[in-house]
């Protein structure tokens, strides 16, 4: 903070904001960065928010128990998911904990060769004739998705839970955690392993967590590599997205608003709210997020004329929604138009989406909540297959639409 206070001073002292790099972060959770132009007021910025939340298994807060000598972890999963995916496949911790004497503690166990994974077990096929009688949303249920942590009692006859116990003795010793601890932590299990190239010819990509880093790490290298702009700009990395935005942290939070005051009064005394909402009104924003690629193998659920592809360019969702196109933003013609015109004039490779066929669900991404505030908003990103899996697949070739999009809606 110290850092940008003292930006704050020398901008204003010298009142020199072509170009000035400024950036704010929101309680560890959103990065919100900055180029900064003298016409700011009359111009608006241009705007990439994209958000850096993945579906995953998030602890309970009291997690940790013991059945038939086993110790677990009891998770609940945060956002969208599959449940049906995650027994079975290694998973990592990550996250953080308070100690009881204040002691932060970030935790990351599972990613290399030496360390342990966890595991949430499935029944084998042989027992498994009613659970495969059910239908895919019931087959793994919520209250099953628990880490199998350790099996080791500890040898102490008068003690009950032996095998809970001998763990809470090792994350004890390695990091001076007791079982209170884990109430006041921020931890989660998610997907083992680095990004791959999938294919003989290496040309899409599989990984945790593309939706939506795939679009958070392509706007913030399309602004930290654009030093020519005429533009004000503005990347916005959000998270809470997987579970509605909502919170401190989430696009709805007041923090845009606030770092807005505090830019504004760069460029004139006492800046108000209404201010803000003007600066909004003369925006333009892209939500980059991903949307779905047509797999052939489920053509039945989409509109091919109306969903991208992988391979074929960024893809540019003018709403998202369900049904009769309910809770979400719909980008105007004039505005639609525009994003159209900018990656026309700069070739870049770019394709119209769109989730599904009409009725066959839905969904959304944060573009709703940006058009709220009255800022010109479209959604805009990678197109995947295999969206919210444990292992989501993309194009290379998008990905890299997607960079050239961004650069070119800063620049242009
Ligand atoms: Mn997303
Ligand atoms: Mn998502």
């Amino acid at each position: 903070m110290d850092k940008q206070s003292n930006l704050e001073k020398k901008l204003l002292k010298n009142k020199k904001f072509e170009g000035a790099k400024i950036y704010f972060v929101n309680r560890e959770r959103n990065l919100l960065l900055f180029r900064l132009k003298k016409d700011l007021l009359k111009k608006g910025f241009r705007m990439i928010v994209s958000h850096i939340d993945s579906p995953r298994l998030d602890f309970k807060p009291n997690p940790l128990y013991e059945k038939e000598s086993l110790a677990f972890l009891k998770t609940h999963y945060y956002g969208g998911i599959k449940k049906y995916h995650w027994p079975t496949i290694p998973l990592a911790l990550y996250g953080t904990i308070y100690l009881k004497n204040g002691d932060k503690i970030d935790l990351s166990i599972g990613e290399k060769e030496d360390e342990p994974i966890f595991m949430i077990s499935d029944l084998l096929p042989h027992l498994a004739s009613k659970q495969m009688g059910k239908p895919l949303r019931e087959a793994i249920e919520g209250e099953e998705l628990n880490l199998i942590i350790g099996s080791l009692p500890i040898k102490n006859e008068k003690v009950k839970e032996k095998v809970k116990l001998a763990i809470l003795k090792i994350l004890n010793d390695k990091y001076g955690i007791i079982e209170e601890d884990f109430f006041s932590a921020e931890l989660q299990a998610v997907p083992v392993g680095k990004a791959r190239d999938l294919g003989f010819d290496r040309a899409l990509i599989t990984s945790y967590g593309q939706d939506d880093r795939v679009c958070a790490f392509t706007s913030l290298e399309a602004i930290l590599q654009d030093k020519k702009s005429k533009n004000s700009e503005l990347c916005f990395l959000t998270e809470k997205e997987e579970i509605g935005s909502d919170g401190v942290s989430g696009a709805k939070s007041t923090f845009l608003e606030n770092v807005l005051l505090k830019i504004l009064s760069l460029y004139k005394e006492k800046p108000g709210l209404s201010d803000v909402y003007e600066v909004f009104s003369l925006s333009k924003a892209l939500s980059a997020d991903v949307t779905s690629g047509f797999d052939p193998d489920y053509q039945q659920v989409y509109d091919p004329l109306n969903t991208a592809r992988l391979g074929f360019g960024v893809a540019i969702e003018k709403h998202t929604g369900s049904g009769g196109k309910y809770s979400t933003s719909e980008a105007s013609a004039e505005f639609t138009f525009q994003i159209r015109d900018i990656f026309n004039q700069n070739n870049v490779d770019w394709q119209s989406a769109g989730l599904g066929k009409i009725d066959e669900g839905g969904g959304g991404t944060i573009a709703k909540f940006l058009a709220n505030r009255n800022i010109d908003t479209i959604d805009c990103g990678v197109p995947l297959f295999n969206m919210h899996a444990p292992y989501e697949i993309s194009s290379k070739a998008d990905v890299y639409s997607a960079f050239e999009a961004y650069f070119s809606f800063f620049k242009k």
